[in-house]
């Protein structure tokens, strides 16, 4: 597969965490639990960490949320996760940070969103102090331009001397490159004010995948900070995989983009931590980046009128993401594994061979027989009611085989 040139060449230290330039392109996520409850949002910290999340970020909305942020490090430090956590800053982020030290030291990064620090001033005293603190502590930051927050003054100001230039630009492309000046003004800004350039990472999330690759790609083209990627507000479920996906990948393949993250909407009282899975996928699947053993099926049709080789397919993929955890610890590159678990003798042997393992079952009118490939060569062939099981077994012994003898050389 072709090399991806990133664009970035400046990294980022965040606590034990590299982003930007060749480090590999870091999975994040936030919580959506009240900080102030230090008890709950450990936990869910400490669940996106177990996901994967490489970076968490919590909100740091008032008082109570600042004074609960060096208890939640210590807490889940304490249960061994050295996930930096990244506060997430808007309106009074420049107060919080003056006012509670220790919440600043214990911070890993800032995150400043430059439309909501200044509104209604003329100058910048409120992002230059977080900024100052940021210098003080040694902490990165992250300047984070959202369409949603976007600095008005400076939006007008832009809108007003379109519409008086000879030929006036679309409005949608004067917020768009209103949200890159943002973006570079303020790192500008920063980097005065006394930030290295390896301490800044910039964003400009829109929540249109056409705007997200538009921005993106010009922001890249204007500068070499490391850059966060990620749609906003992309949505529930499927739209929201999609879109984000949709709107990543482009990108990542030009080599846009350090760190990622997917914005989904859980379902009420559903899992935070499928944005880290969803985010994981995407970057698996254009091979910048392995995190799970792949299942490869096919979807099923008329010369397969059971669901039996659904079902293995389900079977083997909970399979996989039960054991992960201690696999991982165990073998060593266990997440280059390639599995495939086919439906019929048209494809299934061709893409079976393709995978480390592969089942081909048989079809509707087939022999019932179900050839077994490894490493591309059939394997044994496997009849009865116990496939299932003896599928699984094979996969064992591989696992063992291939991936113990690596972590032992
Ligand atoms: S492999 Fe067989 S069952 Fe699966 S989609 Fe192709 S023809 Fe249909």
């Amino acid at each position: 597969m072709p090399e991806i040139q990133r664009r970035s060449s400046v990294s980022v230290k965040i606590g034990s965490v590299v982003v930007g330039s060749d480090a590999p392109i870091v999975v994040q996520s936030m919580t959506n639990t009240d900080t102030a409850d230090v008890e709950t949002t450990v936990q869910q910290i400490a669940s996106l960490s177990r996901a994967g999340s490489e970076l968490v970020r919590v909100t740091v909305n008032n008082d109570a949320a600042a004074k609960a942020v060096p208890y939640i490090v210590d807490a889940i430090r304490a249960k061994g996760w050295e996930t930096p956590i990244v506060g997430d800053f808007h309106y009074n982020g420049h107060q919080l940070l003056k006012k509670y030290p220790a919440t600043a030291q214990a911070l890993a990064k800032y995150r400043i969103n430059p439309g909501n620090c200044s509104i209604g001033r003329k100058d910048d005293d409120n992002f230059r102090t977080m900024v100052e603190v940021a210098v003080e502590h040694q902490k990165p930051v992250r300047i984070g331009v959202n369409w949603g927050s976007l600095d008005q003054a400076l939006l007008t100001k832009m809108m007003d001397e379109n519409s008086k230039s000879a030929q006036p630009a679309p409005a949608r492309d004067v917020m768009m490159e209103a949200m890159v000046v943002s973006a570079l003004d303020n790192a500008a800004a920063a980097e005065r004010y006394g930030l290295r350039r390896d301490q800044i990472i910039l964003s400009a999330k829109v929540s249109g995948v056409r705007d997200l690759i538009d921005v993106y790609t010009e922001l890249a083209s204007r500068c070499d900070y490391a850059l966060h990627l990620g749609l906003t507000e992309a949505g529930m479920g499927m739209k929201g995989i999609v879109a984000s996906t949709a709107g990543l990948a482009p990108l990542l393949l030009a080599g846009i983009g350090d760190t990622i993250r997917v914005s989904l909407t859980p379902t009420p009282g559903g899992d935070r931590s499928e944005e880290v899975r969803c985010a994981q996928q995407v970057l698996q699947s254009l091979g910048i980046r392995s995190f799970m053993p792949q299942v490869t099926s096919c979807p099923g049709c008329g010369r397969t009128t059971s669901t039996y080789f659904q079902e293995l397919a389900e079977r083997i993929q909970a399979y996989l993401v039960e054991q992960m955890p201690e696999w991982k610890k165990q073998y060593a590159g266990i997440e280059e594994l390639k599995l495939a678990v086919m439906g019929c003798v048209v494809n299934g042997p061709g893409e079976s061979k393709h995978a480390n393992i592969g089942i081909s079952l048989p079809g509707t009118f087939e022999e019932p027989k179900a050839p077994v490939y490894v490493d591309g060569q059939l394997f044994t062939t496997l009849k009865g009611d116990r496939i299932v099981e003896e599928f699984q077994s094979i996969l064992d012994d591989y696992v063992e085989k291939r991936y113990g003898l690596a972590a032992d050389r």
